[in-house]
């Protein structure tokens, strides 16, 4: 088994920083010491940098099916891209049809998988109504590593389920050990505002936005919150953006309840008036949540640093100007979703821990390790520590980047944070040992990324 040696580096970990030298042999971390001396196939001098876990992005959407087209970076171009941004693993959404079984679904992720992931990958399962025999799949998902579900809230018709449906599904997920990942907006509410802006001529982007009030997201995310206390379960709400939603998710806490909650970069770096932007360029941050008021960011950062918020996903789900222009007369015609999986890290080192707003050690905990603890990979990924996964990352604190679609690798022919510059990048990526990013160079190979089986709920 080859050997690699991370010499002089900082290493950093969600409770630690220390000069230290970390010993890979084979696909594990085998030892990490003040100063380690031995001869090892490949020594990397990590001087003046970080020595991080790598990140997990536990919220994206590679060749997804989305409304009439597919998004745009499939599980190679995807995962390559996660990897030259520190990101080492990703939980990806498999998608249950109406009347399907969900090990169908799964094997057909698995298989848009197969030979093309870099990295390292799991899978949620997205269920679209709920009955005896998902039930029973539940619990067979459960033992074959795809230990949580997403339900939806919103999108009426085509995702959503009834407060029935997901009573009865939370219940279930507390007799089978998985966990509920939430998209919480009130879907029949915001379908009627979307008919009448139609019915009234305001087709713009930006009315994306004005028909997805804040107030839908705080509703639906109290009332997630309520049926799963109802249902004796945790709940896991996915892309938080608004901050009433985030009272309630606070509230729920501070009462004992085990509600938890993601947010992404988007609703950390960009707000309600990148709708604006002239033309059809709004279309750019059409995403569900939608882009808040500005205002709302304060509070993200605060639930953040408070641990109201655990962890920052991306919900990667590109799709080029060409599929958004399906929207042009009609918002409610423009896919969901934008580019991201590549610049979680860099956005929040340079916006969050350079700024002040969260610890180093903090934005190791959200990118990695929380994720990690929540959704079943703890032990194996998250942490550098002896007998993990050898999934590091060496972060160049001082590497400045522009971000911009022509020099980013994800398949998108933009990218919403175009032009800015941020301080700190990941020089080299090990995805179990192995050295896939050299120094802003691809070195892996697709296909070397394997699935994971997940735990069983483990908050
Ligand atoms: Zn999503």
């Amino acid at each position: 088994m080859a050997t690699t040696l991370i010499k002089n580096g900082t290493v950093v970990t969600a409770s630690d920083e220390y000069r230290g030298d970390v010993l890979c042999d084979g696909e594990t971390i085998a030892q990490i010491g003040t100063k380690i001396d031995v001869k090892a196939d490949t020594v990397i001098d990590a001087s003046g940098r970080y020595v991080i876990p790598g990140g997990i992005d536990v919220h994206t959407h590679m060749e997804l099916p989305f409304g009439g087209t597919v998004s745009s970076d499939d599980f190679q171009t995807g995962t390559i891209a996660a990897a030259h941004g520190g990101t080492t693993t990703i939980v990806d959404f498999a998608v249950q049809d109406r009347g399907q079984p969900a090990r169908k679904a799964w094997e057909t992720w698995m298989a848009k998988a197969e030979g093309k992931a870099a990295i390292d990958y799991g899978f949620h399962m997205i269920l679209r109504e709920f009955n005896d025999s998902l039930a029973r799949e539940m619990k067979d998902l459960v033992q074959e590593g795809v230990s949580s579900f997403k339900l939806f809230m919103a999108y009426p018709g085509v995702f959503m389920m009834d407060d029935a449906q997901i009573f009865r599904a939370m219940q279930r997920s507390g007799e089978v050990g998985a966990t509920i990942c939430m998209h919480a907006e009130n879907g029949g509410v915001i379908d009627v505002l979307v008919q009448q802006a139609l019915a009234g001529g305001q087709t713009a982007p930006k009315y994306h936005a004005l028909t997805r009030p804040a107030r839908a997201e705080a509703e639906a995310t109290h009332r997630a919150i309520a049926i799963a206390e109802i249902a004796n379960v945790p709940v896991y709400i996915v892309h938080l953006s608004a901050a009433g939603a985030l009272d309630m998710v606070t509230e729920a806490r501070d009462r004992g309840v085990p509600a938890y909650a993601e947010t992404c970069p988007q609703y950390l770096f960009l707000d309600y008036t990148n709708y604006e932007e002239a033309g059809f360029s709004g279309a750019k941050y059409v995403m569900s949540p939608p882009l808040r008021e500005a205002s709302m960011q304060d509070q993200l950062w605060r639930g953040l640093k408070g641990n109201d918020l655990q962890l920052v996903a991306t919900d990667h789900c590109p799709f080029c100007m060409k599929e958004k222009q399906l929207g042009a007369g009609d918002f409610s015609k423009i896919p969901n979703g934008a580019p991201g999986v590549e610049t979680r890290l860099a956005l929040l080192f340079d916006g969050g821990v350079r700024q002040g707003r969260i610890s180093l050690q903090r934005w190791v905990e959200i990118c990695s390790t929380a994720p990690a603890k929540i959704f079943g990979l703890a032990g194996k990924k998250g942490t550098i520590a002896p007998g993990a996964d050898a999934d590091i990352v060496v972060w160049d604190p001082e590497h400045k980047q522009t971000l911009s679609a022509r020099t980013l690798h994800m398949n998108c022919d933009y990218n919403p944070y175009e032009g800015r510059v941020v301080t700190g990048g990941a020089e080299t990526v090990l995805s179990r040992g192995r050295v896939v990013v050299d120094k802003g160079t691809f070195t892996g190979k697709p296909g070397s990324g394997r699935f994971l089986r997940r735990a069983p709920r483990s908050i």
